[in-house]
């Protein structure tokens, strides 16, 4: 229902959680994030609201310290993602609620809306050794971008967005590419904010209007690529497009 995508210097963390806050306007069921770092993905989901997904984080950092692994590092985290979830396919639950990640972990994704060919293309991704772990018609994007990864996220993310049927937003991650985000939309909305050394994309703008009022839209079947420098636009195939930066002067 609403999604969120940060790359950049800042705490990730404290960055998702006020942008998600931002989007509880459109109604939700369960939420999460996932963040990347120097430690590796951390990802924290909860059903309920936003309130329940702070308190999961919260009781999830100490955790991480105290059974010997590496702090999360939320200071020098590289990017992030966050998704506030509708349930159109499988029920409300932890397992059900986004970010969604493919078998090997390293393909993470915040979807909105509908992917129609989810039987076909789940079937197709088992039969080729993906494991699913929840119900959702969402997480076939993580093992469809899996599936084509090979080191270069924006190359997978194009592959695969060519598979998917339906009316979706989505933003990927990839734990070995720190610092890039791939956003791609086909009917449902998403659009880009341009910070100084920091870029954020979200499914509405009111997510990171207090951060930045420097926006790009994402048009329908185009992909972007983030990096804390800047922003590539670019159509399925691979081919710049050129997207001028709107300069927001009212409160959305
Ligand atoms: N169809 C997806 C699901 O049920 C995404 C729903 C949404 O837009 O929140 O998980």
């Amino acid at each position: 229902c609403g999604i969120v995508g940060y790359v950049g210097p800042r705490p990730v963390q404290q960055l998702l959680l006020a942008a998600l806050a931002r989007l509880e306007y459109r109604g939700y069921d369960s939420a999460g994030i996932s963040i990347l770092s120097e430690a590796g993905v951390e990802s924290v989901r909860a059903v309920g609201n936003l309130s329940a997904l702070r308190d999961a984080v919260a009781q999830r950092a100490p955790a991480a310290v105290a059974d010997g692994g590496a702090p999360v590092a939320v200071a020098d985290a590289a990017c992030g993602i966050g998704h506030t979830r509708w349930a159109t396919h499988g029920r409300v639950s932890e397992r059900n609620a986004h970010p969604h990640v493919d078998t090997s972990g390293r393909i993470h994704v915040v979807v909105n809306g509908i992917v129609e060919n989810y039987v076909s293309l789940t079937r197709a991704l088992c039969d080729d050794g993906a494991r699913f772990s929840s119900e959702t018609d969402a997480e076939v994007i993580a093992h469809a971008i899996a599936r084509r990864y090979d080191g270069d996220l924006p190359a997978a993310v194009r592959a695969a967005y060519g598979e998917l049927v339906g009316h979706f937003a989505f933003v990927a991650m990839a734990a070995d590419e720190p610092g890039v985000l791939v956003g791609a939309r086909r009917e449902c909305p998403l659009v880009v904010g341009r910070g100084d050394g920091e870029q954020f994309v979200a499914s509405a703008m009111p997510a990171f209007l207090e951060r930045t009022r420097r926006v790009q839209f994402v048009e329908d079947g185009e992909l972007v690529v983030l990096r804390p420098g800047g922003v590539e636009f670019m159509s399925p195939a691979g081919e710049p497009i050129e997207r001028e930066v709107v300069e927001i002067d009212w409160d959305a």
